[in-house]
């Protein structure tokens, strides 16, 4: 049976190329353009931030001064859009108290306080703007708990308006962690009923959880992989939604993110010194030199370089990493290390840097032209994350011929499959227990590798040849918007 094109609607805290904090931004940056070109019409919600550089995109008003109900008040808002040619129709939300502020979401200082505000005020206006603009949607698609009242909404306060009859709801949770959970007082301003508070539906331990109104209501969920989708049904993974998880099991898939190959592209990259691809590996020496020499580590081509470019998060293996380190630089091996985060792990590696000013380069910000020549330049990219819904850097290390060593969690697990020094096969180095003397031993198996070239150029190639480009996961993005039903809420 062909299948039928769709309207989706893709309601999202964050997009790039306007506005990024993480992983979530890349995909509903690209998977909107990849469900185009597989026939469908898309459109993005988005709030519109002050990082957002208007001078880049010409906006449109779509619809100016539109009351949004907050509580018992009116809220004014407004809706620009921008039309992305070969992607997704994109609505900013307009509310300048709420969002023209430094932040997405807060300074390092803590979470804005309002932030409930924020996202009710930003959830009603996507559905007051869909109806203002007669847009009719199959599938409304939303994305991490900034949206999880969306669906809650459409069945519960939208549930006889004519545009939603058929709207099918997809969540997805990009990091279970960040759950949006509030005081009880932040429901009045919902407008949803009291009968909401309850543990079936949107009370957490007390609070009100705009996430678990996402995985209670959606009539699909879905994470970023299959490993993810499995742990979060477990109390080590569920971070206390294991039981609602659990209870959706039959709704819920994880699908692999993607990466967009023509961005992540060795041979045609402009910020890297040389080109190189898996058929012609020589300007990957000249990367790794360059590295080096910018970085002040010795110019050695047969000492390892590792690379590392991360939140400085436990969550990122931190914790671990952190007395790993006087054993790593005894091992003679080099290491690049770019990330912003806690301060605690900011102090650490300002201190082994001037320990190890040879051997170790440390990067406190953020920087996406320097992330490229670390992706390009190393031989190893670390990743010994405590958990990793997807991750993009393992994927995006093996478009750029550098070898992940990661541990076996989330889509690390999916998508890095252990070197086998007897086949030749694999594409990583996985090590399964969360401590340092399995990252250990993990590095330890790197370098014997390393020590080989023929073996290391297999290594580097087979991860070359792998294709996680966006193309297989729109397709099944695709297959299950066609597949969702909608359903009544049974609890
Ligand atoms: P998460 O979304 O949990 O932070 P992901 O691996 O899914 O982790 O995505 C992180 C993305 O952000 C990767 O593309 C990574 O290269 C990039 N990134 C992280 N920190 C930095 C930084 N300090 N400078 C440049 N890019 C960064």
């Amino acid at each position: 049976m062909p299948s039928k094109n769709m309207k989706i609607v893709f309601v999202t805290p964050e997009m790039a190329p306007f506005a990024k904090t993480g992983g979530l931004a890349d995909v509903t940056g690209t998977l909107p353009r990849e469900l185009r070109r597989l026939g469908n019409e898309v459109f993005c919600f988005l709030p519109k931030y002050k990082k957002i550089d208007v001078s880049r995109w010409p906006l449109k008003v779509e619809v100016d001064r539109f009351r949004i109900p907050m509580g018992s008040e009116m809220e004014l808002g407004r809706v620009y859009s921008y039309n992305d040619p070969g992607g997704a129709r994109v609505f900013l939300i307009d509310q300048p108290e709420y969002f023209s502020r430094d932040e997405l979401y807060g300074t390092p200082l803590g979470d804005y306080p309002d932030n409930d505000r924020r996202f009710i005020f930003f959830q009603r206006s996507v559905l007051e703007a869909l109806k203002a603009l007669r847009l009719k949607p199959d599938v409304l698609h939303c994305h991490d708990w900034q949206t999880g009242l969306v669906p809650v909404y459409l069945k519960t306060l939208y549930a006889r308006d004519s545009l939603f009859l058929k709207t099918k709801t997809v969540f997805t949770i990009h990091n279970l962690a960040y759950q949006g959970n509030f005081p009880p007082d932040s429901l009045p301003l919902t407008g949803l009923s009291w009968d909401e508070f309850r543990l079936e539906r949107l009370e957490f331990y007390g609070k009100v959880s705009f996430l678990k109104g996402g995985l209670v209501y959606s009539d699909k969920l879905t994470t970023v992989s299959p490993r993810y989708a499995l742990e979060t049904q477990s109390k080590e993974y569920g971070c206390g939604m294991e039981g609602v998880l659990q209870f959706r099991r039959e709704d819920y898939v994880g699908i692999i993110n993607g990466i967009d190959p023509e961005e992540w592209n060795p041979e045609k990259d402009p910020e890297l010194p040389a080109p190189f691809s898996a058929r012609d590996l020589k300007g990957k020496a000249a990367n790794k030199a360059g590295l080096q020499q910018e970085n002040h580590l010795k110019a050695e081509a047969r000492t390892p370089l590792f690379g590392m470019i991360t939140r400085l998060a436990d969550q990122k293996g931190l914790d671990l990493l952190a007395p790993a380190m006087e054993p790593l630089m005894k091992l003679g091996i080099q290491l690049v290390l770019l990330g912003t985060g806690e301060e605690k792990y900011h102090e650490l590696f300002r201190n082994l840097a001037k320990k190890y000013p040879s051997q170790l380069a440390v990067h406190l910000k953020f920087d996406a032209r320097l992330a490229k020549q670390i992706y390009a330049g190393s031989d190893i990219f670390l990743m010994p994350s405590r958990y990793e819904p997807c991750g993009l850097g393992q994927l995006i290390s093996f478009r750029y011929g550098t070898v992940p060593l990661v541990r076996e969690t989330g889509g690390l697990a999916d998508t890095v499959v252990n070197f086998d020094s007897q086949s030749g096969g694999g594409n990583g180095f996985v090590f399964k227990e969360y401590e340092t003397k399995a990252f250990l031993e993990a590095v330890d198996r790197a370098l014997r590798a390393y020590e080989d070239p023929k073996v290391w150029t297999q290594l580097v190639k087979n991860g070359m040849k792998c294709d996680f480009s966006w193309q297989a996961s729109a397709k099944q993005y695709a297959e299950l918007y066609q597949k969702t039903e909608r359903r009544p809420v049974t609890v």
